[in-house]
């Protein structure tokens, strides 16, 4: 366990699955060398299959007396799907008279599967019960991590300042008992170094008092980022004074330290005639159940109450705390705190806090890492 934690809550009603998050992350770290199927951030369609294919059929994680579970690799090919690319170059000098529409801009490969591949599909019968939400999924920086305990190199670390859980790329051997061993299927292995990598919660930014990458982006505002121990933070608040962000599938043992809101915005049934049936719930509170646990009923009445005591005083801090009217509430970082570290090392203010991911031969030459003097 760390000396402190940070944690990310994330608020399920109100996100519009933009996937600009993803965007945000993919483009600062997994769009090259060997990452290109790696989505550190991916925003999945909940009933769905996930990503990778049923992630949550495939083990790893604990059992209740804490011993470590098997786990299953998926395939690259077929449980994440390989990304393809267009054929950009074919438009300089494409024909567009009719009949000729197969030639135009195509894959380069045919696709088969992928992230996404059933984005709002979700289940029941259009009009009257279907429904389906978004689930983000980022490494949890679990408290009990799944990976770390399976690695035999002891290549993954959980940092001692603030709970981030990286891999030591030099140590990383490729034998993969890390993937098996995340229950959330959260790490990945690059063919192209034989390493494992995965999300690093953006740490270079959040040494600098600046959020992750996917949280600055989130165009739903439904991220929030701080220490668990703040009690001034917004993620303390949601997590330990409401009680009303849970984590997904605690029951694998891991401790994650992402939280979720569940949802419960979504309207009412309709009957066979097409009237709003009083009172019925559209998403099965069984569903939210199995991924949030038992706490899910009495995060979602609390929830219901506070919106209620709002629209009836229009007063409730609850409230107020999931509009997120400022980023500079929703994301409490300390950079005094991290500079600390620094100075006692006689490091530069700018240097990461921790080099055992950045000094690596894989990572060095990365620009987020470098040290302008
Ligand atoms: S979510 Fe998976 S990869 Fe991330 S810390 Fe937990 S066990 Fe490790
Ligand atoms: S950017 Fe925010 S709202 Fe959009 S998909 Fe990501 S988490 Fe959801």
């Amino acid at each position: 366990m760390s000396k402190r934690q940070l944690a990310m809550v994330m608020d399920l009603n109100k996100c519009i699955g933009c996937q600009t998050c993803t965007v945000a992350c993919k483009t600062q770290w997994t769009n090259r060398n060997g990452r290109e199927y790696m989505y550190w951030n991916n925003v999945e369609t909940y009933p769905g299959t996930g990503y990778p294919k049923k992630w949550m059929d495939l083990g790893g994680g604990f059992d209740a007396a804490g011993d470590l579970q098997e786990g299953i690799i998926p395939n690259i090919e077929a449980d994440y799907g390989v990304p393809w690319d267009y054929s950009y170059d074919s438009l300089a000098t494409f024909d567009y008279t009719a009949g000729n529409e197969k030639a135009g801009l195509r894959p380069t490969s045919e696709p088969t599967w992928g992230p996404n591949w059933d984005e709002d599909e979700g289940t029941g019968n259009f009009p009257s019960d279907n429904y389906f939400f978004y689930i983000p999924r980022i490494c949890n920086h679990c408290t009990n991590p799944g990976c770390l305990s399976a690695c035999p190199r002891d290549a993954i670390f959980k940092r001692d300042q603030d709970g981030v859980v990286l891999v030591d790329l030099d140590r990383c051997q490729g034998y993969r008992y890390c993937i098996a061993g995340c229950p959330y299927k959260k790490i990945y292995f690059n063919p192209k170094i034989s390493k494992s990598e995965k999300c690093i919660l953006c740490f270079p930014r959040i040494e600098q008092g600046l959020p992750p990458a996917c949280a600055q982006q989130c165009v739903g505002r439904i991220r929030f980022v701080g220490f668990l121990d703040d009690e001034e933070s917004q993620v303390h608040k949601l997590v330990h004074k409401y009680k009303v962000a849970l984590p997904l599938r605690s029951d694998y043992g891991t401790q994650p330290n992402v939280y979720y809101v569940p949802p419960t915005e979504a309207p009412a049934k309709f009957d066979a005639e097409g009237k709003v049936i009083e009172g019925s719930q559209r998403v099965p509170t069984e569903e939210l159940e199995a991924l949030f646990g038992k706490d899910v009923h009495t995060a979602i009445k609390i929830l219901k109450d506070e919106k209620e005591k709002r629209a009836k005083t229009g007063e409730s801090e609850l409230m107020d705390l999931l509009i997120a009217y400022h980023h500079s509430d929703m994301f409490r970082l300390d950079n005094n705190y991290y500079q600390e570290f620094a100075k006692e090392s006689g490091k530069s203010l700018l240097a990461p806090i921790d080099e055992r991911y950045s000094s690596g031969k894989n990572t060095k030459e990365i620009t987020h890492f470098k040290v302008h003097a």
